[in-house]
């Protein structure tokens, strides 16, 4: 490492475990030793300190260790700029700076700094993260870009912001360049920053960089299953980052002694650095996969050099629309005052229908408007809409429309300044004025569909035709053929169950996350993530049958209530890489299935009712069973098989299989009222098909109860049937 850049680095690490220090001293000066610290819904207490320290902070007496542990870290700091052979004593002033960070952020609740104010978002949630599993291991989320300080003006602040949403980049930002931030820059351009939209703004001070730095320790606990503890494990966690969290540093702005540390703190984690000054390069490659640190890298270049020194893997698809598209834009609203044009939502007829045709009945590329496009209406207008697609290919079959439909939904929302919400019939679509003026028309929505279609599914969409109804007569007209496949295609599925098929599909794309998790997905069991069922794992092997969905035959029946097959245990095994021997379809007490750490919600047995709740991702209150969703999720996931518990995709519940083999649905005793507000009348229904009389009423959630004690009174009161069922275990 750059003699400069060291022994500003270590001068910034002494700097900072200073600063902490008093924090710290301020603080139990006023609570005193036993005063908790911590960030908010988080199972991994300070997560940097945790990864890098093995402990756990809980007190501020803990923080007085952890801050020990940093300064013995700390090298002598340098009187003047020392020639420092080698790079280790930096990189430790890195680790200590991150360590003293954190607490800082942490004390600053106890100290009346708020953390999360104006547009500032503060420290994560774990539900956040692991709402993004999804997103990391499909390729819509392929890297994080660390963005410290601010752009010489807005302008060039919402260019570079855009240029990363658009290679679907996660951004965070944090620190100040002069007192300047370029969270308060996008601000001023009217830029939406939140998770939805890829741009998620920590902090003004350098200190609020360590949550990024918390991430990725995250995400080793959460999707890695790595346990902290001593120096082997440490370093397993960096490595875990190095290989497979695609991050780094992009310094924008004067480099001062606390972000040399920073970045020499980053580098420990193998994110590289890329600065837009003129500060040392550290060019050989040791730690990162190559370069260390890169200097006056144009802002306009950044975002393509950054990709090229980390090494992430970007996959955008090029569409000749006039505004730029990604996943990073889906999360965008179109707020009422900037519609240009709107359809559907309570007001017109809005739907979209997708057919497959034979080879010659449908014309490529051929995209119509019929009716008055958005030029032709007074601004702010309403029109009905039906966006109506035509699809062949060679290997198309007719159950892949309802996939493929599924998808208009994240096709039509990833263009800036369209929204698109809902489906099949209930879509509620807007187009902004920005994206109008800069030359979006419906039209392209249609072009749109056309090249997502053919990127997305290439082996079974060969032609694409997209017709765009704007008038209501050929709205109406349509929507018969439009409703009657909507009810066709819900019989299908429901007809289709595990015993129809003699293949289930194993879904492997979280273990570049979680090496040895691999899910797998029957016809009355999707994905835990929620996104992959088993018609989704059919059309990607069609697609692509090396890719992560595989078919794996059930063959002879080994338990047929546990739902085990030898075919599905012999795969199990060596896609596991030996860790497990086999799953149990239909039990979450023998052999259950794995859980990586991206599950939309959180099955559990609760000791004392017969019965199990249900908890989703986005509930941070208190459960019956004593713990948070986080907590909870700490012990199912991260590629383990916790018998008792198991991470589900929320439409599980309402399947049959829905752990038969312990009791069935007729065990949900609580969950959340955000889970029977999405699975609503089906659950109600499901729920009748039990036989059991009112059931649907006595299951309780959080305003019942979020406690064992008054939930098992609560259940005798309604006569739950789960108390007659007896403990599963
Ligand atoms: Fe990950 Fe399973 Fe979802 Fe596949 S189905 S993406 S392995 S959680
Ligand atoms: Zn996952």
């Amino acid at each position: 490492m750059s003699k400069i850049i060291a022994s500003a680095a270590i001068r910034g690490g002494h700097a900072c475990v200073r600063r902490a220090e008093t924090a710290l001293a301020e603080c139990v000066d006023r609570y005193g030793w036993d005063k908790d610290v911590g960030f908010p819904s988080t199972a991994y207490a300070l997560p940097v300190i945790l990864a890098l320290t093995g402990k756990r902070v809980e007190r501020l007496g803990d923080l007085e260790e952890a801050l020990g542990t940093a300064r013995s870290w700390l090298p002598a700091e340098p009187t003047e700029r020392l020639w420092l052979p080698y790079l280790g004593g930096a990189l430790d002033a890195g680790a200590a700076t991150l360590v003293a960070q954190e607490a800082i952020e942490a004390l600053k609740p106890l100290r009346g700094i708020p953390s999360a104010f104006d547009y500032w978002l503060g420290p994560t949630a774990d539900g956040i993260l692991r709402e993004q599993g999804i997103k990391l291991v499909d390729g819509r989320m392929p890297g994080f870009a660390a963005c410290v300080g601010a752009l010489p003006d807005d302008e060039t602040a919402e260019q570079l912001a855009r240029d990363l949403q658009e290679r679907n980049l996660l951004v965070f930002m944090g620190s100040n360049a002069g007192g300047e931030t370029m969270a308060a820059q996008l601000n001023r351009r009217g830029v939406e920053m939140n998770w939805e939209t890829f741009l998620v703004p920590y902090g003004p001070d350098t200190s609020s960089i360590v949550h990024a730095l918390g991430f990725a320790c995250r995400a080793a606990f959460t999707f890695g299953g790595l346990k902290p503890g001593g120096i082997k494990e440490t370093r397993e966690i960096l490595l875990y980052n190095q290989r497979r969290v695609f991050a780094f540093v992009l310094a924008l702005g004067e480099v001062d002694d606390e972000k040399y540390a920073t970045a020499a703190g980053a580098i420990n984690f193998g994110f590289p650095v890329i600065a837009d000054t003129d500060i040392p390069e550290i060019l050989p490659s040791g730690i990162c996969t190559y370069e260390h640190v890169v200097a006056n890298v144009a802002h306009r270049d950044m975002p393509a050099r950054a990709v090229e020194v980390r090494g992430v893997k970007i996959h955008t698809v090029d569409i000749p629309i006039p505004v730029r598209h990604g996943p990073a834009f889906e999360g965008e609203r179109v707020r009422k005052e900037e519609v240009a044009i709107e359809f559907g939502g309570k007001h017109t007829r809005c739907f979209e229908y997708l057919a497959s045709r034979p080879m010659d009945q449908v014309q490529d590329e051929l995209i119509r408007v019929v009716g008055p496009e958005i030029g032709d209406v007074p601004e702010t207008a309403r029109l009905p809409l039906a966006i109506f697609v035509e699809v062949a290919g060679r290997k198309m079959q007719p159950e892949f429309e309802s996939i493929l439909e599924r998808h208009i939904h994240s096709f039509l929302s990833e263009p800036m300044g369209v929204m698109h919400l809902g489906q099949r019939d209930t879509v509620w679509l807007r187009i902004s004025k920005k994206a109008r003026d800069a030359g979006f028309r419906i039209g392209h929505l249609g072009t749109v569909l056309l090249h997502k279609l053919r990127n997305d599914f290439p082996a079974i969409v060969d032609k694409v035709q997209v017709t765009l109804f704007t008038q209501s007569a050929d709205v109406e007209a349509l929507y018969p053929a439009a409703a009657a496949a909507y009810q066709s295609r819900d019989e299908r599925m429901g007809a289709l169950t595990d015993e129809r098929v003699e293949v289930f599909y194993s879904c492997a794309l979280c273990q570049s996350y979680a090496p040895n998790h691999v899910c797998i997905i029957t016809p009355e069991r999707l994905g835990l993530c929620g996104a992959y069922n088993w018609l989704d794992g059919k059309a990607a092997y069609e697609i692509n049958p090396h890719g992560g969905n595989l078919p794996v035959r059930k063959g002879d029946s080994v338990d047929p209530v546990l739902g085990q097959w030898k075919g599905i245990n012999d795969f199990i095994r060596n896609a596991s890489n030996g860790s497990f021997e086999r799953f149990s379809a239909y039990s979450m007490i023998n052999d259950p299935m794995t859980s990586c750490g991206c599950f939309e919600c959180i099955a559990c047995i609760l000791p004392g009712t017969g019965g199990i709740m249900i908890v989703d991702r986005e509930y941070s209150g208190q459960t019956p069973v004593g713990m948070t969703f986080s907590s909870l999720a700490e012990m199912t996931g991260g590629g383990q098989q916790t018998p008792g518990f198991i991470g589900i995709g929320t439409l599980y519940a309402l399947s049959r299989k829905f752990i038969s083999a312990d009791g069935g649905l007729s065990r949900l005793v609580w969950t959340t009222t955000r889970i029977k507000q999405r699975l609503g009348d089906k659950l109600r229904q499901r729920c009748e098909e039990l036989g059991r009389p009112g059931f649907y009423d006595k299951v309780a959630d959080e305003t019942v109860c979020t406690e064992l004690e008054p939930l098992i009174e609560y259940l005798a009161a309604v006569e739950h049937p789960a108390l007659e069922m007896g403990e599963m275990v």
